[in-house]
C-alpha cells in the first residue's frame, strides 16, 4: 500500500483589532508565503478581538472563499494577549506562528523561522534588529520594560523580542495546560524551557492605521508581566518599608531627646514633620498599590472567569 507521508501543518495565529486597512494586504502576503512553502500545510487563524470596524466582514469574505482561513471572533475586545491565548488553545497543528496583523512583522520571515526550527529548535523568536517607524517614546519605554522585567524575573525574556515567533507542538501542548489569567505570552514561552533560538529581522512601520496599544494597555501588559513572573517587587518594598520605619524610629528618639534637653525652646520641626508625613504617606500608598495589584490578579484568578468569550467560530 502506498501511504503518502502527511505534510507537517502550521497555523499562523493573527490577533486582529480594528485592522480593516491592513487585512487585505496581510492576507495577500500570507497567501504568497503559503504557496511558496509547499512543504507545509498552512492555515491562517485570525482572532477578531472585538473589532468595531469592518475587519470581521473582510475576514468572513476570505473564509468563505478559502477553507484555510479560520476565524475565532470574540464578543468584545479582550486584549492582544487573550487573543493569542485563544489562538494557542485552538491550534492542534505541528507548528504555530504568532504574528501581528499590522505587517510590522513581515510574513515572509515566517519561512526563515521555519528553516531555523529545522535545526532542532522548539521555539524560534523573531528578534527585531531595527524598529522602523516607532516613536522614541515607544522604543524607550519598551527598552526600559525589558531591562526592568529581566531584573525582576528569573525567566529572562530576550531584548527586542515581541510575540512574533514560531513554536512547535511540544510548546503548544504545555501552554494549553496553563490555567493562569492575564497571560504574558512572551514570558510564558521562554518559561516552558524548551530549546530556543533567534532569528533577526527588521521591524517595519505599520502598514496602515495606528497602534492599538494605548498607554493603559501598555501599562497593564508591563504590570502583568512583572507581577506574574516575580515577587521581587514585593520584597523590594518590604525592605524599603522596614528601612524607612527604622529610620523614622531613630528620628523620633532624636526628637524626644532634643525636646527634653532644650525644654523651653520650640522645636523648629514643622518642616521636618510635614516632610515626614508626606514621605511616609507616599511610601505607604505606593506599597499598598503594589499589594492591590497582586490582589486584583488573585481576585481575577479566583473568580475564574474565562479569558475571553467567543461569539463565532468559522472553518475550525
Ligand atoms: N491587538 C489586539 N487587541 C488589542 C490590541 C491589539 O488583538 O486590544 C492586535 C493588533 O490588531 C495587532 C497586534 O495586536 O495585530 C499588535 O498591536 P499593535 O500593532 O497595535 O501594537 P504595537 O505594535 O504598537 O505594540
Ligand atoms: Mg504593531
Amino acid at each position: 500500500m502506498n501511504v503518502e507521508k502527511k505534510k507537517p501543518n502550521m497555523t499562523i495565529i493573527v490577533p486582529v483589532f480594528n485592522e480593516e486597512q491592513t487585512l487585505t494586504e496581510l492576507f495577500y502576503q500570507l497567501d504568497k508565503l503559503r504557496m511558496k512553502l509547499t512543504k507545509l500545510d498552512i492555515s491562517f487563524l485570525f482572532i477578531n478581538d472585538g473589532s468595531t470596524d469592518n475587519s470581521l466582514q473582510i475576514l468572513e469574505d476570505l473564509s468563505n472563499k478559502f477553507k484555510y482561513v479560520k476565524i475565532i471572533s470574540f464578543t468584545r475586545n479582550f486584549g492582544h494577549q487573550a487573543a493569542i491565548a485563544a489562538g494557542i488553545n485552538f491550534c492542534t497543528d505541528d507548528y504555530a506562528v504568532i504574528i501581528d496583523a499590522d505587517l510590522q512583522d513581515p510574513p515572509n520571515e515566517i519561512e526563515n523561522l521555519y528553516i531555523k526550527s529545522l535545526e532542532g529548535y522548539d521555539v524560534v523568536h523573531a528578534k527585531r534588529s531595527v524598529r522602523k517607524g516607532e516613536t522614541i517614546f515607544k522604543k524607550f519605554t519598551a527598552s526600559m520594560f525589558y531591562k526592568f522585567f529581566n531584573y525582576l524575573s528569573d525567566t529572562k525574556i530576550p531584548n527586542n523580542v515581541g510575540d512574533f515567533k514560531l513554536i512547535n507542538k511540544k510548546v503548544l501542548n504545555e501552554l494549553k495546560k496553563l490555567k493562569e489569567k492575564n497571560k504574558f505570552i512572551r514570558g510564558l514561552i521562554p518559561w516552558t524551557g524548551f530549546k530556543s533560538t533567534f532569528h533577526e529581522y527588521e521591524r517595519n512601520k505599520r502598514f496602515a492605521g495606528h497602534t492599538k496599544y494605548n498607554i493603559f494597555k501598555m501599562f497593564k501588559l508591563a504590570i502583568d508581566g512583572s507581577i506574574s513572573f516575580s515577587s521581587k517587587i514585593i520584597n523590594f518594598f518590604s525592605i524599603l518599608s522596614i528601612l524607612i520605619t527604622s529610620l523614622s524610629f531613630l528620628f523620633g528618639i532624636y526628637l524626644i531627646i532634643y525636646k527634653l534637653i532644650y525644654l523651653n525652646k520650640i522645636i523648629p520641626g514643622f518642616t521636618a514633620l510635614i516632610t515626614c508625613i508626606i514621605f511616609f504617606s507616599g511610601t505607604i500608598l505606593m506599597f499598598l498599590s503594589i499589594i492591590a495589584q497582586y490582589i486584583i490578579r488573585i481576585q481575577v484568578q479566583v473568580k475564574d472567569r474565562p479569558e475571553y468569550v467567543i461569539k463565532k467560530i468559522i472553518n475550525l
